[in-house]
């Protein structure tokens, strides 16, 4: 039974009970139409409703500023590895097109040669590699537009013996210098599902009157925390953790990088300069002019994340995404402070500086297989389940995501005591 169980599986994830009653009853008839939410046509009134409340709910948890906006897309958290590179990588180019053109005018020749010349020499997109997903994302970039113009600005297992669990300190990054106008953008995933590592707060070498555009993946710890959207260009996640079931991405972009304001490079300058088109479906101007309505978006996925937005908006009211952090907060300092009172069962994987709040990375008896094993049956047995880490790291992995109830974090707490005294 629901009831029963308390699952910490790192996604797809919880969703709160509440809120999956009520989508079974709009599956099968949605607001008294006769026909369920899966059916009824994206182009709909309904549909455009849904997608304007959950915007305005986003924007309302989040404090989303007017000049952003809010994309929906089927392209799971992926396909934003892709979509990122593909779109401010246009940006970049047609920026530096238009000011090459300034300089010499309209002879198209010289502009391209010139171009040319500036994307072979100065086109960098900064990395910083703190997991798997930003090492993941970092290698679809280089395998869009080549390793040249892939700068791993950081790579975090060096510093620690190979192994993901650290962010050096930002002296020891290697970000593309800001003169010559800097990397493309500089991408950072803000929670590392896989490795439990979380950055603690915004990079402050990526603050500044001229800070480079900045991309953060937030896949697994969206709407967990306060974020100062304006310090982004673009913030993604899917939704199958926090938000809601898998299908769709959310993505928060400037507006200053969609037209009209930024033009992007067209399909043949980018040709022309051996860079990738992206499929038109990853394009962000041709998503955001559509009101995410290009093609067939999946509402009903997109009804769901709205509906636990709306709950957070009405659980919380003016304190807005602040009372689900002082949550997740809780839960999380609840979890470790019961690993780091018997250290000589439990070890936390990640260094402290930097342990996500989300997923709570550990090992048990030093990684000692067949006593994980056991500690994992003895957690099911109690209601305990998803425990289980990444098949890459292995150990025990505890997703703390934002529908796991302050009750199922304390029933995991009492399952730590009585394992370790036991
Ligand atoms: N980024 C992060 C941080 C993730 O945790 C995941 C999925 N676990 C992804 C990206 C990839 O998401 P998807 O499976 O939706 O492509």
């Amino acid at each position: 039974n629901r009831s029963d169980v308390h699952y910490f599986g790192a996604g797809p994830a919880p969703l709160p009970t509440a809120v999956l009653e009520k989508a079974s009853q709009v599956l099968l008839n949605y607001k008294d139409k006769g026909i369920g939410l899966c059916e009824i046509s994206h182009r709909s009134p309904e549909a455009n409703e849904i997608l304007a409340d959950t915007k305005q709910a986003l924007s309302t948890l989040l404090d989303i500023p007017d000049d952003y906006d809010i994309l929906f897309l089927q392209s799971g958290g992926s396909g934003e590895f892709s979509a990122t590179v593909y779109n401010l990588v246009s940006v970049w180019v047609e920026k530096k097109r238009a000011e090459i053109a300034n300089e010499v005018g309209d002879n198209k020749d010289e502009v391209l040669k010139r171009l040319r010349k500036v994307v072979d020499e100065e086109l960098k997109l900064d990395y910083l590699v703190t997991g798997s997903w930003s090492k993941k994302a970092s290698e679809e970039a280089a395998r869009l537009v080549g390793s040249k113009h892939v700068n791993v600005a950081l790579d975090a297992r060096k510093a620690n013996d190979g192994k993901f669990g650290k962010i050096p300190p930002e002296s020891e990054w290697n970000l593309t210098p800001r003169k010559n106008g800097g990397p493309a953008f500089v991408y950072f995933c803000d929670n590392e599902t896989v490795d439990g590592v979380e950055f603690p707060a915004f990079p402050k070498s990526l603050e500044g009157e001229d800070a480079p555009l900045v991309c953060a993946d937030m896949s697994s710890n969206f709407i967990s925390r306060k974020v100062d959207v304006r310090k982004y260009a673009i913030i993604f996640g899917g939704a199958q953790k926090n938000i809601g079931n898998t299908g769709i991405a959310i993505v928060i972009i400037r507006k200053s990088l969609l037209p009209p304001q930024s033009q992007h490079a067209s399909p043949e300058l980018l040709r022309e300069l051996n860079l990738p088109v992206g499929p038109i479906v990853l394009d962000y101007p041709t998503i955001a002019k559509n009101n995410s309505l290009y093609n067939t978006l999946p509402i009903f996925d997109v009804w769901v994340a709205g509906q636990v937005m709306a709950g957070l908006v009405n659980t919380y009211g003016i304190k807005r995404i602040g009372g689900q952090e002082e949550i997740s907060n809780e839960k999380a300092r609840l979890i470790y402070g019961a690993l780091d009172k018997y250290p000589d069962v439990y070890r936390v994987v990640p260094d402290k500086s930097v342990r996500s709040r989300m997923n709570i990375c550990f090992r048990v008896h030093g990684g000692d297989a067949d006593k994980e094993k056991a500690f994992l049956a003895g957690a099911e047995k109690k209601g305990l389940l998803g425990l289980k880490g990444h098949r890459s790291v292995g150990g025990i992995r505890a997703s703390n995501y934002n529908a796991v109830s302050l009750e199922g974090a304390k029933r995991l707490v009492a399952y730590l005591e009585e394992y370790a005294t036991a």
